[in-house]
């Protein structure tokens, strides 16, 4: 089974990449987490996903390959 998959990874056509798919608020910290409903990837403020936790998954099984940011 092969794991890495660019189009597992197709994001949502509403989601903006700074802004929250669900409250659509500013957020200075989003999550990239999968949509289940849509199976497609969106950018969640924190507060988002901690009351819509049941229509998000995390989604982290792909390979970091950028520079670690502190
Ligand atoms: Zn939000």
């Amino acid at each position: 089974m092969k794991y890495y998959d660019e189009d597992s990874y197709r994001f949502h056509k509403k989601d903006v990449p700074d802004r929250c798919f669900c409250c659509s608020q500013k957020a200075e910290r989003l999550l990239i987490m999968r949509h289940i409903k849509s199976q497609m990837m969106v950018h969640l403020c924190p507060e988002c996903m901690i009351e819509n936790i049941d229509d998000y998954l995390l989604d982290n099984t792909r390979p970091w390959t950028g520079p670690q940011i502190k």
